[in-house]
């Protein structure tokens, strides 16, 4: 079976690895893994300056989801593998430039504990009086698709939507709580509403059934369980998520990777598929798309026009991140913790600030501190025109404004200084997302051989990319197998 794929970010290469995989247990599996730029990885792309790990793309992935740490295992990398430093995990909203610690008890933008929900400054007396009605919001029928703004204000209040949700969710999808799906984002609260009514309500229920598993599962002798020891919300590599790419770059077959070779046509054969890049063409039996939706839904759409245009609806947004070193010698005292998210109310660029090396402990040498700014987003794509030294300045500025000119002089310059621009990299779930999934996966069951892997369709992280390029890759070989029998 000859199969190509079209892009070498994380679900190709996990697509490529897993081909690989069935080659060298004797199946008879070819593949051409086609990327359009020089290097593999694509939104991936981590380099080591001075010692320290500068992350361009992604910096970790999230523990919860086994598919990248197995796979980091299967690879060898297993001693890579470090949690984030919960210990010192504290989050800050900027409020009117001031920073403001998310309270304690907020579980998935659900505020669980009256206490910290009551003393927190991040909210008004009218939202607070708010979250307490909550407890008696009645059960409603799961019915159309919202966006998540429209749910959380429902519950919450504007206010919740301003300063915890959009923050929230422009840090992790770059994206709008006004245009991103509840059903696909937070299928777990629209349960809740179904079930319980109240967001809260349906949390505390969730928390304590998990505790009481939790003691179900203790031995009945009394001996002291072993503690679970520190977990890590997030997983990162010691070295940068890049030692990931390598690693599988270096399991598979060199001679079929076709880098700078970016797929210009696909036309579908009586026997299967014809691929043409470069100005030449190759035929295949199977085809795993694991470039960006739009590209796909481009070549995709002579072959099946609605199957096209609908991957060509799935929004994306444009981000960049801002990387400076520091010597912590030109810094006063950072606020503990990992970093802050601002509010798009706040009318500023920078949509998030890191602090690398509080949250991953080892990836910067001693001394050295080094923030790490996300900008862009669906509110603000038009930063990606700028130059690097404007972006830079954006951010010294910003932060300067932000943490205050004790704790970021204005003497103090980076030492080192990376932009990254990352161009329409990062899908968005919008309203509707899960019809138009059922939709995509009908149009694609009646095209035999034609696999769909990568972030946007059943999750935006890491994992779930690892998760959808291995499985494309597993089926193709399963149907083999099956015509072999
Ligand atoms: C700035 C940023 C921060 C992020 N942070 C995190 C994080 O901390 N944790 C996390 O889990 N996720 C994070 N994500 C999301 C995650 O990194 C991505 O969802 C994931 O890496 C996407 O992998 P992919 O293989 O689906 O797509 P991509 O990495 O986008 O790869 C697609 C590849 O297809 C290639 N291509 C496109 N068209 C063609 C063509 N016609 N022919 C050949 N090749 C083509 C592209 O060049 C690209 O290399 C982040 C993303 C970004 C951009």
């Amino acid at each position: 079976m000859r199969t190509a794929i079209i892009g070498a970010g994380i679900a190709g290469l996990s697509a490529a690895y897993e081909l690989e995989q069935s080659r060298r247990s004797g199946a008879p599996v070819e593949y051409r893994l086609y990327e359009s730029r020089a290097r593999l990885g694509g939104s991936i792309a981590s380099e080591v300056v001075n010692g320290a790990v500068i992350e361009g793309g992604p910096d970790s992935f999230i523990t919860e989801k086994p598919a990248a740490a197995e796979l980091c295992r299967e690879l060898g990398l297993g001693d890579q593998l470090t949690l984030s430093n919960d210990a010192d995990r504290k989050t800050y909203i900027v409020v009117r430039n001031r920073l403001v610690p998310l309270p304690d008890g907020l579980m998935f933008l659900v505020p669980t504990k009256l206490v910290p929900t009551a003393l927190t400054p991040l909210f008004s007396l009218r939202t607070k009086a708010r979250m307490a009605l909550e407890l008696l919001h009645p059960p409603r029928s799961a019915g159309q698709d919202e966006s998540v703004a429209a749910l959380v204000e429902r519950h919450f209040g504007a206010e919740a939507v301003d300063r915890l949700a959009d923050p929230l969710l422009s840090g992790i999808y770059g994206g709008d709580a006004a245009q991103l799906s509840a059903r696909t984002v937070l299928p777990r609260l629209v349960e809740m509403e179904t079930k319980y009514g109240s967001l809260t309500r349906g949390m505390l229920a969730a928390h304590q059934q998990m505790r009481a598993r939790m003691s179900a599962a203790k031995p009945a002798s009394g001996a002291a369980t072993k503690p679970a020891g520190p977990r890590g919300i997030f997983t990162t590599l010691r070295g940068g998520l890049q030692q990931m790419v390598d690693a599988l770059e270096a399991r598979i077959n060199p001679a079929w990777v076709r880098r700078s070779t970016a797929v210009t046509a696909l036309e579908k054969t009586a026997a299967g598929w014809r691929v043409t890049a470069n100005g030449a063409a190759e035929d295949f039996d199977a085809v795993i798309f694991a470039s960006p939706a739009w590209a796909a839904g481009a070549l995709l759409e002579p072959v099946d026009r609605v199957l096209g245009e609908e991957l060509r609806g799935i929004p994306y947004s444009s981000s960049i991140t801002v990387n400076l070193v520091y010597d912590e010698s030109q810094l006063g005292r950072l606020p503990e913790g990992f970093g802050f998210l601002v509010p798009a109310s706040e009318e500023r660029s920078m949509l998030a600030c890191t602090f690398v090396h509080r949250k991953f402990l080892g990836r910067t040498p001693p001394g050295k501190a080094v923030l790490r700014a996300f900008l862009g987003g669906m509110k603000n794509a038009s930063l990606l025109a700028e130059p690097d030294e404007k972006l830079v300045a954006t951010v010294e500025r910003e932060l300067r404004e932000i943490l205050g000119a004790k704790t970021l002089p204005a003497e103090a310059r980076p030492e080192y200084a990376q932009v990254a621009r990352w161009q329409r990299a990062m899908a968005q779930y919008a309203v509707g997302h899960q019809d138009r999934m059922t939709r995509i996966r009908e149009r694609v069951a009646a095209l035999p051989g034609l696999k769909l892997a990568g972030n946007a369709y059943d999750g935006i992280g890491i994992p779930d990319c690892i998760r959808l390029g291995r499985g494309a890759a597993r089926e193709l070989a399963a149907t083999l197998a099956a015509v072999e029998r």
